[in-house]
């Protein structure tokens, strides 16, 4: 199937209100032109190096998503044009990106990454780290980031009910978060899990943006 039709696919089974985010990274600005063409807007990269090429001659409304773990030596290089930022996964990552948006008189909009899955390899908080973050008084003094959820990732595995159950504790750790910290900031609306093959189940556990590479591309 073509890129147009993979898209299509999707469109037919997402419900209207979740985020489809097309995820680009390995493949070459000529397949992205073609999710663009087929109205595409959100795009998403894990790579700082790749992302900035592809920023620098897609066209200027795409919104680009960073969500791979992003380095604090990288940061300058992206918050002029970044439209969300879904890896926060350290306090020092966040005050680094309040920092650079400072500079340049930006408010960014970010997610706080959890670690849900059973692999040791993803990057993330727990919900204690965040909580002590969110409490701080650094945090509250920060003015150029704006967060507005979480993401998360579940374990790349064949047994569903392992995958609902993780996607299920990223939804609990958002409600946690929106009543603990966020309750009645309307800013606090986005929910980021589901990939090519589990962006179903997210949806049904409450996901608001699924973040999709192969299924719309092809293999890497
Ligand atoms: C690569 C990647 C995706 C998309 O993965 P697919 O399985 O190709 O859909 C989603 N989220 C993150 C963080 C990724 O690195």
């Amino acid at each position: 199937m073509s890129i147009a039709e993979n898209i299509d696919a999707l469109r037919r089974q997402l419900p209207e209100k979740v985020t489809l985010v097309a995820v680009s990274k390995t493949h070459p600005v000529e397949r992205l032109m073609e999710a663009y063409a087929a109205g595409l807007r959100h795009f998403g990269e894990n790579r700082v190096q790749e992302l900035l090429p592809k920023q620098g001659v897609m066209p200027s409304d795409v919104r680009w998503h960073m969500i791979g773990h992003l380095q604090s030596n990288k940061v300058r290089s992206i918050v002029p044009f970044v439209h969300l930022i879904h890896s926060i996964d350290s306090p020092a990552l966040l005050v680094t990106v309040n920092k650079e948006a400072e500079r340049i008189g930006r408010v960014i909009d970010v997610l706080l990454q959890f670690h849900i899955a059973t692999e040791e390899t993803k990057f993330g908080l727990d919900l204690e780290e965040a909580v002590v973050l969110l409490g701080s008084g650094d945090f509250r003094s920060m003015r150029n980031v704006r967060i507005r959820g979480v993401m998360g990732m579940a374990s790349f595995s064949e047994d569903q009910e392992q995958v609902r159950a993780e996607f299920r504790s990223l939804r609990s750790i958002y409600n946690e978060l929106r009543d603990g910290f966020f309750s009645g900031d309307a800013a606090f609306d986005t929910l980021s899990m589901g990939m090519s093959g589990d962006w179903r189940i997210a949806v049904e556990e409450g996901s608001t943006l699924i973040r999709v590479g192969s299924a719309i591309f092809g293999s890497r």
